[in-house]
C-alpha cells in the first residue's frame, strides 16, 4: 500500500545528507567539546560550525545562537528568563491566543506565580492585529511574545510591524519561529526581534535539539544551570551529533529555501483546490494571503476530523487534527476557537502539511481516498447536510 506522509508540521524525516554528517559524531568523533586535547577541540569546532550555519539561516551572528534541548525549551527560556530578569520593572506579559502550548502553558505557569498575562485575540483569518497589541500595552509590560508562523493554520504574523510597536515602548520581543524556520525567509536584524526560538526536527534535522537566538547585548538568566557550555549560558554537555545535524539542516534549508517554498506551495495549492473543488461543504481555515507554504487546514462539515484521520491512516495517509499535542486530548483546538470557528466545525477539521518529499501523486492518491472516506462518513452522519443540519 502507498504510504503518504502529510504531517510535516508535526515533524520531518532527517535528510540523508544530514544523517551522513551526524554519524561520525556518534562514534569516532565522540570527543567532549569541553576537553582540551585534540579530540575535544575537533568536537568544539564542529559545534562552532553548526552555530554559524544556524546563525546564517536567520541573519544572526554565531555568538547570538544558543543550542537548547528543543523548541519548547527555547520558548520556556525566553519567557521565564525575561520574567525573571525584568521582575523589578513589571509583571505583565502579552502573547496571543494562538501560540503553541510551549508558550501558552509557560505563561499559565507564570500567572500562578503572580504575573499578569494578556492573550491577544486574532482576526477570523488568524492574523494578530497591531492595534490590539498597542492597546494591550501597560506600564508594567515586560515581554511581548507572538509566534511568527502558526503551527495549525500556517498564518504568517506581521512580526516586523509588531516589533516596531514593542520598540516604541522599549519592551522586549520574542517570537516562536519554529514553524517559520526554513519555510519563510527570516532576517533577525531586519525584523528587530530580541529573542527567537527554533527547532531542528521541523527542518529535516534530528529531534531533541533546538536553539534560541538572543540579540547581542541581551543577557537573560540561565535556564539550565551547571557547566560553562554555550558561552556560559546553557549548561549540559553538548548534544554533538544533533547540533551537527541541525547545522547541516540549516545549511541545506538556506540553499534550497526558494525551491522548497515553491515546491510546497504548488502541491499545497493543488491539494486545497482539489479538496474544496471536489468535496462539497469544505472550507479552509486561516488566510491564504500570508501562509506557511505547506499548510492546508480544512474543515469538512458534518463529520469528525478524528474519523477522517483514522480512515486515512488505514489507507496509509498520515495527517493530523489540530496540533500533534492537542490531538491526544479531545479538547477542540484553541487556535480554531480563537478564529471563531464553531465547535462542531472544529471537530471536523484536518491539518495537511506537505514537504520536500511530497509528490503530486501523493496528493492525487490522498484526495481520491479522501473523497470516498468523506462520502462514507457523511452517509453515516446524524447531522448530514441533506438531513438539514
Ligand atoms: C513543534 C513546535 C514547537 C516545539 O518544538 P519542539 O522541538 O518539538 O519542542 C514550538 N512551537 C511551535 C510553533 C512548534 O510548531
Amino acid at each position: 500500500m502507498r504510504q503518504v506522509y502529510l504531517d510535516y508540521s508535526a515533524t520531518t524525516p532527517v535528510k540523508e545528507e544530514v544523517l551522513k554528517e551526524m554519524l561520525p559524531y556518534f562514534t569516532e568523533n565522540f570527543g567532549n567539546p569541553s576537553s582540551l586535547y585534540t579530540k575535544g577541540l575537533e568536537s568544539k569546532e564542529a559545534v562552532d560550525k553548526a552555530r554559524e550555519q544556524v546563525a546564517n539561516l536567520i541573519g544572526a551572528t554565531p555568538k547570538e545562537i544558543f543550542f537548547t534541548g528543543c523548541g519548547s525549551e527555547s520558548d520556556n527560556w525566553a519567557v521565564f528568563g525575561a520574567a525573571e530578569a525584568l521582575k523589578d520593572k513589571g509583571n505583565h506579559i502579552i502573547t496571543t491566543k494562538i501560540e503553541h502550548h510551549a508558550m501558552l502553558h509557560s505563561c499559565e505557569f507564570l500567572e500562578k506565580k503572580g504575573y499578569k498575562v494578556t492573550y491577544l485575540d486574532v482576526e477570523s483569518d488568524g492574523m494578530v492585529k497591531p492595534e490590539a497589541l498597542e492597546a494591550a500595552i501597560t506600564d508594567d509590560t515586560i515581554l511581548i511574545s507572538v509566534m511568527m508562523v502558526n503551527n495549525e493554520i500556517g498564518t504568517i504574523e506581521p512580526i516586523k510591524e509588531l516589533v516596531q510597536i514593542a520598540k516604541k515602548h522599549k519592551i522586549l520581543f520574542h517570537t516562536d519561529a519554529v514553524q517559520a524556520l526554513a519555510n519563510v525567509p527570516i532576517d533577525v536584524k531586519d525584523l528587530g526581534v530580541d529573542l527567537l526560538s527554533m527547532s531542528a526536527h521541523k527542518i529535516y534535522g534530528p529531534k531533541g535539539i533546538g536553539a534560541l537566538y538572543m540579540r547581542k547585548g541581551l543577557r537573560l538568566p540561565n535556564f539550565i544551570h551547571g557547566g560553562g557550555q554555550e558561552m556560559g549560558r546553557r549548561a549540559g554537555t553538548e548534544n554533538l551529533p544533533s547540533i551537527v545535524g541541525f547545522g547541516k539542516a540549516a545549511e541545506l534549508a538556506q540553499e534550497n529555501l526558494d525551491s522548497h517554498i515553491e515546491h510546497c506551495r504548488e502541491l499545497r495549492d493543488y491539494l486545497v483546490e482539489r479538496i474544496t473543488g471536489e468535496i462539497p461543504d469544505t472550507f479552509v481555515n486561516g488566510t491564504m494571503e500570508a501562509r506557511h507554504p505547506g499548510n492546508a487546514n480544512i474543515t469538512f462539515k458534518y463529520i469528525e476530523g478524528e474519523s477522517i484521520l483514522l480512515l486515512l491512516d488505514y489507507k496509509g495517509v498520515s495527517v493530523s487534527t489540530g496540533s500533534a499535542c492537542s490531538s491526544k486530548s479531545l479538547k477542540p483546538s484553541h487556535v480554531l476557537d480563537a478564529l471563531g470557528v464553531p465547535v462542531e466545525m472544529i471537530h471536523g477539521t484536518v491539518r495537511f502539511t506537505v514537504g520536500d518529499f511530497t509528490t503530486k501523486e501523493d496528493i492525487d492518491y490522498t484526495v481520491d481516498v479522501l473523497k470516498e472516506i468523506v462520502e462514507k462518513l457523511r452517509l453515516l452522519s446524524p447531522v448530514n447536510s441533506e438531513k438539514g443540519w
